[in-house]
């Protein structure tokens, strides 16, 4: 019998299996589609790391996220997270304000620059206020970092579909149906995604999202492009960076139609270049036109996920142990490592699943 299974293998799945087998466990990983799919939310090349957060828990996160990146570049021999800086601007004098303090508390370095000084330095972007430059924001490779994760010791299954998880007993272990079998397990990680739901029922409501990024030639090469986050009032975030072959890359944050049909680039609702366009001529005079376009869902909650949001009904978990990491807006999963190995429950004072401790939860979720 394997330690623990892992349900989902995009990056929250994969990184939590690479965790768990680098602690020892043996885990077996079900996923239901091949490895690097491009059907959820972790494929495409490219990924922003910020540090910039609205509250100090994020920041503290997305630090131990950057030497946990940093350690798993070192034992797999990748370079994965390359440093490039990142800007945000657009931001209400007291939403800089609140972002200043709470990396203060971290002792993040942050700088800021009035508009026209930022303009110099990024002539490929134009600002219209004061701008938070964070140097040590990054680029992360995010094809190469779930391929490093599926490196790991562990049992990846793929073309596995989950159908259905039952609770054996009153205190597991937990039976996994997939098609072909059952697999018998004292713990099960569901890092579904979208999908989270369907397998372990009653949740807090997930807002689903067909997002379409696009890629945008640069003027000049010689451009330095940080990424990019600009924030708007009552309206989506434009985030960027530059992907290199690929072009400047710029989505709206959760700004696409709701979806959660989408099982196949091909078959998705083409999203209407309008905003994309408009941001273009107003706030970009270092790119030209638009040279391709991703898709992909994108997952979040209303808020964290906490043991006692997480009100599972009628459901029959012993024991449940909730790690959120896209949840309302500006936040993301740059903090991938930082779930890998179930921090996040443990800080909100959950069990801490396998890798270490006591592992009490017979279910923890991803998502
Ligand atoms: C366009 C876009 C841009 C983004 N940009 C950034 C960014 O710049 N920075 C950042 O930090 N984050 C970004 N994100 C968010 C980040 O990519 C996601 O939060 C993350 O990839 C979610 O990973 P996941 O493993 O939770 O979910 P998913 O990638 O959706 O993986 C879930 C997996 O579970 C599998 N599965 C589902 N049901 C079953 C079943 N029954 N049986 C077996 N397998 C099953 C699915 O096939 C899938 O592989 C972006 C997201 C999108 C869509």
């Amino acid at each position: 019998m394997p330690d623990v299974v892992v349900v989902g293998a995009g990056v929250m799945g994969s990184a939590a299996a690479w965790a768990l087998a680098e602690a020892g466990r043996e885990v077996v990983v079900l996923e239901r589609f091949t490895a690097g799919h491009d059907r959820a939310g972790s494929h495409g090349e490219t990924r922003l790391f910020r540090l910039v957060y609205d509250t100090v828990d994020y920041i503290r996160l997305a630090k131990e996220a950057l030497s946990q990146w940093r350690q798993l570049e070192s034992l797999t021999g990748r370079a994965l997270l390359e440093t490039t800086g990142g800007v945000e601007h657009g931001m209400a004098p007291q939403e800089l304000r609140r972002l200043l303090e709470a990396l203060a508390v971290e002792h993040v370095d942050a700088e800021v620059l009035d508009a026209a000084e930022a303009g110099r330095r990024w002539p490929g972007m134009r600002f219209a206020d004061p701008v938070l430059f964070q140097p040590e924001a990054g680029r992360l490779k995010a094809a190469d970092a779930i391929a490093a994760f599926h490196s790991a010791e562990a049992d990846f299954r793929f073309e596995q579909q989950v159908e259905r998880i039952d609770v054996v007993g009153d205190d597991g272990p937990v039976d996994i149906h997939t098609a072909s079998g059952t697999v018998r397990a004292p713990r099960v990680i569901v890092a579904a995604g979208p999908w989270t739901p369907a397998l372990v029922g009653k949740l807090p409501a997930l807002r689903v999202t067909q997002e379409q990024p696009r890629h945008f030639r640069p003027i000049h090469d010689d451009i330095a492009w940080p990424n990019f986050v600009h924030w708007r009032k009552g309206g989506f975030d434009t985030y960027g960076l530059l992907a290199p072959g690929e072009g400047v890359k710029v989505g709206f944050h959760a700004g696409g139609p709701s979806s959660i049909r989408t099982v196949a680039t091909s078959s998705r609702t083409q999203w209407p270049i309008g905003p994309c366009g408009r941001t273009s001529r107003t706030g970009f005079p270092g790119w030209t036109r638009r040279t391709r376009r991703r898709s992909a869902v994108f997952t979040t909650t209303p808020r964290p996920l906490t043991s006692s949001s997480t009100n599972l009904g009628r459901s029959p978990w012993p024991a449940v142990s909730p790690a959120t990491a896209s949840s309302s807006r500006r936040r993301s999963a740059s903090c991938w490592p930082a779930w890998r190995s179930g921090q996040r429950a443990h800080r909100t004072g959950s069990p801490r699943p396998a890798p270490s401790g006591n592992p009490e939860a017979t279910l923890t979720l991803l998502c």
